[in-house]
C-alpha cells in the first residue's frame, strides 16, 4: 500500500490557504478520490514526492518537460542565467534567438509574440482577430480547452449553432454570446455554422490533435475543411497547439497533417518548464500588435531571460540534428510511445477490457470505452469507474498518470525501455483489477 500520511497532511494544510488546496484545479485529484501526492523534486522520467516514493512520470508538468525533469543542459544554463539577474523588462538577444528557433520549426509564424502562458497566448490571438478582421464573433469547438479567459469559457447553448452560454460563473453573457460552440469532427455541422454566420465570424480556434478531452485525434480531411471555410469567409484559422506543439510532430499538427494556420499559439513546450508561452503567424496580421500596430498587448515579465533559456535549451535539445545511425529526437519519442501503447493494449484484450488507445506523436491517452472517441461527447461516455481503478493501481505501482480520462499522457526523453516495460507489466495488474471489479 503506497503511504501518503505526510502528503495528506500536506494537503490539510494546503486546503486552509488556497481554494481547493491547489493552484490549479486538475491537481487536487478530485475526479479520482484520492489525495495528491505531494512532490518534492523529480528527475528524467521520474518524480518523487515527500512521503519518499519515486514514480515514473507521464504527467510531465502537463507536457512541457518533453526532454525530461532537471535536464542537465537545461539546469546548466539556467544556473549561469541566474546570474545576470532575473528579470530587465528590457529587450534581450535570446528573446530572438528563441524567435528564430521556433520560427524555424514553425513556418507559418512569420512574426511572434512571447507572452508568459497558454491562456494569454488564446487570449490575445482572438483579440488579433478580432482586430484585424473587425468582426466579434468567434468559433470554438466542445471539449477543446484553450485557456481560462471569459470568451473561452462557453458551452453550447440549446441546439445548433446557437450562441454559446458562459460555462463559468463570473463569465458575462454578453462574452458568451460572441462564442459559437460547435462539436469537434463533425464537418457537417462546422459548415452548416459557417455557410449561416461565416461572415460575423473572426476566428475558428481549434485544438488540431485535441488533448483536454482525453488524447482526440481530428478525422480525415477535418482540418482541411477548418482551412477551406475559414478562407472562403475571410475568417482567421487559429491552431492552438500549446499542447500538441512540438509534440504531434516536431512542427505541430501543422506539420503532421499539412494545414497551414493564420495563427498559432504554443506553450508549454517553449517553456522548458518555465512559464513562457506564444503566439504568432502570418506577418501581416502580427503587425497590427502593438506597438507596430494598434491591437494592444503586453506583459511585465514577457520575455524573462530565465523562461527564454529554459525554452531555448530544451527546443536545442529536441531539434538538434541527429548523428549518424542516431535517431531523430520526435521519432524516437514516437517510437517509445507506440511500442508502450501496443504494450497497454495487449495486456488489456488479456484482462478482457476494451479500451481505445490515441496517439499523436509523443501524446497519447486511452479510453475505457466500448466504441471510438471522435469528440466530447463520446470521451464523456468512457468508463469512469474503470478508469478510477485503472489509475489507482497504477499509482500504487510507482506509475504517475493524469488523475482524469479528460487528459492526455506525455512521454519524453527521459523514459528508458526498462521504464516503459515497468509501466507495460504495470498495466496487465490494473487492467485485471478493472476486469476484476466488474464481474
Ligand atoms: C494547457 C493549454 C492551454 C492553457 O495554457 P496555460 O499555460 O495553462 O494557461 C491552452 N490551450 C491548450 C491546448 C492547452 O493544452
Amino acid at each position: 500500500m503506497l503511504n501518503l500520511e505526510k502528503s495528506a497532511a500536506a494537503f490539510a494544510e494546503a486546503k486552509t490557504l488556497m481554494p481547493g488546496g491547489v493552484n490549479s484545479p486538475v491537481r487536487s485529484y478530485a475526479n479520482v478520490d484520492c489525495n495528491p501526492p505531494f512532490i518534492a523534486r523529480a528527475e528524467g522520467d521520474k518524480i518523487y514526492d515527500i512521503d519518499g516514493n519515486e514514480y515514473i512520470d507521464y504527467v510531465g508538468s502537463w507536457g512541457p518537460m518533453v526532454v525530461g525533469h532537471a535536464h542537465p543542459n537545461v539546469v546548466k544554463a539556467l544556473q549561469e542565467a541566474v546570474t545576470r539577474g532575473t528579470s530587465y523588462g528590457a529587450p534581450t538577444v535570446i528573446e530572438s534567438e528563441l524567435a528564430k528557433l521556433v520560427m524555424s520549426v514553425y513556418p507559418s509564424i512569420e512574426t511572434i509574440r512571447m507572452v508568459n502562458s497558454g491562456t494569454e497566448a488564446t487570449m490575445s490571438a482572438l483579440r488579433l482577430a478580432r482586430g484585424y478582421t473587425g468582426r466579434e464573433k468567434i468559433i470554438k469547438f466542445i471539449g477543446c480547452y484553450h485557456g481560462h479567459s471569459d470568451s473561452l469559457l462557453v458551452n453550447a447553448g440549446s441546439g445548433m449553432a446557437t450562441f454559446g452560454v458562459p460555462s463559468s460563473p463570473g463569465v458575462t453573457k454578453g462574452t458568451a454570446q460572441d462564442t459559437i460552440t460547435v462539436p469537434y469532427n463533425d464537418a457537417a455541422a462546422i459548415t452548416e455554422v459557417m455557410d449561416k454566420l461565416g461572415d460575423e465570424v473572426a476566428a475558428i480556434i481549434v485544438e488540431p490533435v485535441a488533448g483536454n478531452m482525453g488524447c482526440v485525434l481530428p478525422k480525415q480531411g477535418y482540418l482541411r475543411t477548418l482551412r477551406d471555410l475559414t478562407a472562403k469567409h475571410g475568417a482567421l484559422l487559429i491552431f492552438d497547439e500549446v499542447m500538441c506543439g512540438f509534440r504531434a510532430s516536431l512542427g505541430g499538427a501543422q506539420a503532421a497533417y499539412g494545414i497551414t494556420p493564420d495563427i498559432t499559439c504554443l506553450g508549454k513546450i517553449i517553456g522548458g518548464g518555465l512559464p513562457v508561452a506564444a503566439y504568432g503567424g502570418r506577418r501581416d496580421i502580427m503587425q497590427k500588435v502593438s506597438p507596430a500596430g494598434p491591437v494592444y498587448q503586453a506583459g511585465t515579465l514577457s520575455g524573462n531571460p530565465l523562461a527564454m533559456t529554459a525554452g531555448l535549451e530544451t527546443l536545442k535539445i529536441i531539434t538538434k540534428e541527429p548523428e549518424a545511425g542516431e535517431a531523430d529526437y520526435s521519432r524516437s519519442l514516437t517510437l517509445k510511445t507506440k511500442k508502450l501503447l501496443l504494450g497497454w493494449q495487449a495486456k488489456a484484450k488479456e484482462a478482457g477490457v476494451t479500451i481505445q488507445a490515441h496517439q499523436a506523436g509523443s501524446m497519447f491517452g486511452i479510453f475505457f470505452n466500448e466504441h471510438e472517441v471522435y469528440d466530447y461527447e463520446d470521451s464523456c461516455r468512457s468508463d469512469q469507474e474503470s478508469f478510477k481503478i485503472w489509475f489507482k493501481c497504477m499509482l500504487e505501482q510507482g506509475i504517475y498518470l493524469a488523475p482524469s480520462q479528460f487528459e492526455t499522457l506525455f512521454m519524453s526523453g527521459a523514459h528508458s525501455e526498462e521504464d516503459i516495460d515497468r509501466t507495460i507489466a504495470a498495466a496487465a495488474k490494473a487492467f485485471q483489477a478493472v476486469a476484476d471489479s466488474r464481474c
